[in-house]
């Protein structure tokens, strides 16, 4: 009997990618066509998208059977699109890449090889110099590496990118990760495995703009600090100590004080200044021990991290491998 060919299968998370579609299938074709010795999936997740990014899908696995597509109720951001992807991917091998060509998809054979003849378990990308993005994204992002560097003691990677290929056993290692706050890039780390990493150059994004504003960004670094790391409330322990500490001196010196001079009350505007200060602390670690409560808060609604709305086994006529 002829040895099955091996599958990959390539997860692409998509929100309002209509602009970048046609170019990125015409990749994935071709990519598919150079690694003839195995079989491939292309596995859409359209992250409830406004555009005609789902009907572009559509018209892709209307005429070729490798196209799979999840189509979400609503956006539910990337880590969710990724977990979809990976959840229903049926490859002995999973990519995730992201639609708008940033990442070259012929990367996709080196990385292959990597884990075919050297035995890694995961490649992973990671580029020096972010073309597409601000000044002030490289540098918040520069500043972000370098704290969470200091307050985890997951090993995250300066510049890393989403496009990584794994082994079917790391992905269902992630699976088993079942978290509703997630942050992928240290759950990568998190299940260890052998990752080689190669530096790459980044393109420009093909078309269309980034799909993650200030705001969005930050709420994701926050996340990754709030995931992979409890210092903010050590830190929280320690500034209540150390308070504690300048306040136990002060008593000692104003008890010395009025003994040794017979020194009257004095100095209320700056005690109303220490007590805002100290106030305003307090709140501040109330506000850090909330966020993390929040977090818990959410895990344990265990409410589903996507909804689907339609997959490509809802379209009629065509006929797909059961996982
Ligand atoms: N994306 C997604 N859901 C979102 C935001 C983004 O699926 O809510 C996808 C997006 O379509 C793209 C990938 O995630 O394929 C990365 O997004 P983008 O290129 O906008 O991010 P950036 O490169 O600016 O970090
Ligand atoms: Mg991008």
């Amino acid at each position: 009997m002829a040895k099955r060919k091996e599958k990959l299968s390539i997860v692409i998370p998509c929100y309002n990618e209509e602009e970048v579609l046609p170019a990125l299938y015409k990749e994935l074709k071709k990519v598919a066509k150079e690694m003839s010795m195995l079989t491939f999936e292309f596995i859409f997740i359209n992250d409830g998208s406004q555009d005609k990014t789902l009907k572009i899908i559509k018209t892709f696995a209307k005429k070729d059977k490798r196209v799979r597509f999840i189509s979400f109720s609503r956006n539910f951001g990337k880590e969710a699109a990724m977990y979809a992807g990976l959840e229903n991917s049926l490859g002995d091998y999973v990519t995730i890449i992201d639609a708008d060509l940033q990442d070259s998809p012929s990367m996709i054979e080196e990385m292959y090889t990597s884990i075919k003849n050297e035995g890694y378990d995961c490649v992973a990308l990671y580029t020096k110099n972010h073309k597409d993005y601000s000044l002030l994204r490289k540098f918040f992002t520069k500043c972000w590496y370098i704290l969470i560097g200091k307050i985890s003691s997951i090993k995250q990677v300066p510049g890393a990118r989403d496009f990584r290929l794994m082994t079917r056993r790391m992905v269902d290692a992630i699976l088993e990760m079942k978290e509703y706050n997630r942050y992928s890039k240290g759950l990568f780390s998190f299940v260890g495995f052998n990752t080689k990493w190669i530096n790459v150059e980044t393109n420009k994004r093909m078309a269309g703009k980034s799909k993650f504003n200030f705001f969005k960004l930050f709420k994701y670094a926050l996340e990754g600090i709030l995931a992979f790391s409890t210092a903010p409330l050590m830190f929280a322990a320690f500034i209540g100590l150390l308070f504690c500490l300048i306040a136990f001196i002060a008593i000692i010196v104003i008890i010395a004080k009025t003994l040794i001079f017979g020194d009257p009350a004095t100095g209320w505007p700056s005690l109303a200044c220490i007590i805002i200060f100290t106030s305003g602390v307090q709140l501040f670690f109330f506000g850090v021990m909330g966020m993390y409560l929040s977090k818990v808060y959410l895990e344990v609604k265990r409410r589903p991290l996507y909804i689907v709305k339609e997959t490509e086994k809802d379209q009629k006529g065509v006929e797909y491998e059961k996982k």
